[in-house]
């Protein structure tokens, strides 16, 4: 773990010298370790531009990533990426495009065209074989848009349900989607790195993520009330990327064709319908859909529900677990979540709830101390 004291050593002078400068108060908790200005967000009802729904697809053993023949093709499955899935999307494709390298084929169709499809799209043509995507609906219209894209693979599998196999997956794919998305991040891509504020109400139990993979969240640092501007008792601090959805996707399908990649919007009724298509290989990418095209009884939908206040762009921090709350800071609005409802299937946003998320985050950051504002 970083040393904390270090870190703010380094980081306090320069940030006071203009806060005096100015007449403004603020000390080193009123900014990031990267010494970024941490701001309020500025949450009321008529600030809030939108409210969407999505379905995590969720199984309690975790994604699948694996090769089946079925008839004269392989399908390699790569799906049920849970709360997850924007994360791991280089990785489990990753894990995919090797499985379709032990075959002999240089042709292949990829079902799907959210994170995961355009991903494994990707990772096949860079190996020069030839791809189209089929899919009934592309972004903006995938779940894959509706997320919020921090780079954590949270609720993406139940903890007793967890095999050693599974683990050696998913730990390989977390290692390569860290280093795939290192080299996209950009402006151009809507991928940057970002501090993290996990507000919790009890001390750290040392059984997170971070604590069990603390090299891919940089900066991790257990906080006390003086080196942060939250009234909150337990704050830990990480660094981690935040893929913006509605930038990235658009880059990933122009990336796509510009390699010379095809897609048909098709949308297929059940497996004999996929096993219909012409090409050898062929990767299953739905998502929620595998539950009824491969008759997967353990996926399932988390219904997520997120409201959107305007942009605000002085605002460069995440808050995670107020609550089990979160805002994510984005180009589109400011994100506020959220809500996890297993086995619900509806898409409508819930008014109740839209008003739970709102009046928390509120009560959340008017508590903050903002010397700024
Ligand atoms: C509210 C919310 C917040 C989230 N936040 C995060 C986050 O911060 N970080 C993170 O890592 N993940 C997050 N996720 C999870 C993430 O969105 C999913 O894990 C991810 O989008 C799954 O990607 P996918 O490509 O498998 O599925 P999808 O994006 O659903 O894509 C599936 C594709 O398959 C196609 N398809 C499905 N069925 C058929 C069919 N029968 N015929 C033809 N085509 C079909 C669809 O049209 C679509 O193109 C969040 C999800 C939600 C809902």
């Amino acid at each position: 773990m970083t040393s904390r004291r270090s870190v703010l050593q380094a980081l306090a002078l320069a940030p006071l010298v203009s806060s005096c400068v100015s007449g403004v108060s603020a000390s080193a908790r009123n900014y990031t370790p990267s010494g970024q200005a941490m701001r309020r967000v500025d949450v009321k009802n008529e600030r809030v531009i939108r409210t969407i729904a999505g379905l995590r697809p969720f199984r309690q053993s975790g994604f699948v990533v694996k090769a089946e023949g079925m008839n004269d093709k392989i399908v390699i499955h790569n799906y049920g990426h849970g709360g997850g899935g924007i994360t791991l999307s280089w990785g489990t494709s990753h894990l995919a495009m090797e499985l379709a390298m032990q075959t002999q084929h240089k042709r292949c169709a990829v079902v799907g065209a959210g994170i995961v499809g355009l991903s494994t799209a990707r990772l096949m043509q860079d190996r020069g074989w030839d791809v189209t995507i089929y899919s009934k609906a592309l972004p903006p219209r995938t779940t894959s848009n509706v997320a919020g894209g921090q780079w954590s693979p949270t609720s993406v599998y139940d903890e007793e349900y967890l095999t050693p196999a599974f683990e050696v997956q998913f730990e390989a794919a977390m290692r390569h989607a860290f280093r795939y998305y290192q080299n996209l991040v950009s402006p151009k891509y809507g991928v940057s790195w970002i501090s993290n504020y996990q507000i919790s109400s009890q001390a750290p139990t040392g059984d997170s993520l971070q604590d069990k993979y603390p090299a891919m969240y940089p900066q991790l640092i257990d906080m006390n009330r003086n080196e942060h501007p939250f009234d909150a008792d337990f704050v830990r601090h990480y660094s981690t990327m935040l893929v913006e959805p509605a930038i990235y996707l658009p880059m990933m399908l122009q990336d796509y064709y510009g390699a010379g990649g095809k897609i048909e919007i098709r949308e297929f009724m059940d497996r004999s319908d996929v096993l219909s298509l012409e090409q050898p290989v062929i990767f299953n990418c739905t998502g929620l859909g595998s539950k009824k095209l491969f008759e997967d009884p353990e996926l399932m939908p988390i219904k997520g529900q997120l409201s959107f206040l305007l942009p605000q762009a002085e605002v460069n921090y995440i808050v995670i677990g107020n609550g089990g709350l979160y805002m994510f800071p984005r180009h589109d609005g400011v994100l506020l979540g959220g809500t996890f409802e297993r086995n619900e299937w509806s898409l409508t946003p819930d008014p109740v709830e839209t008003q739970r998320i709102v009046s928390g985050h509120k009560a959340f950051f008017d508590a903050m101390d903002d010397p700024w504002s």
